[in-house]
């Protein structure tokens, strides 16, 4: 009888590991090369991950002010 229940058990944990790391595998970028990878601010030369950052200009900045500025030097 225990041993079924511990069978039972691992059989849930198994199914809920599969349901979460394909919940997980959803969760990510629809493209996996711009995943977590880092792009460079031109204006104030610092890194900010490509999902937080502000696209203007063909560049990436690490806020709107940076990206306004860059744009304002370039003109
Ligand atoms: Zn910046």
């Amino acid at each position: 009888m225990i041993f079924r229940f511990l069978i039972l058990g691992l059989l849930a944990y198994l199914v809920l590991m599969l349901i979460y790391s394909s919940i997980r595998r959803k969760g990510r970028s629809t493209d996996p090369s711009q995943g977590e990878s880092m792009v460079l601010d031109p204006h104030c030369k610092s890194y900010v991950p490509k999902n937080e950052a502000y696209p203007s200009h063909g560049h990436y900045f690490c806020s709107e002010e940076c990206a306004r500025a860059y744009g304002s030097e370039q003109v």
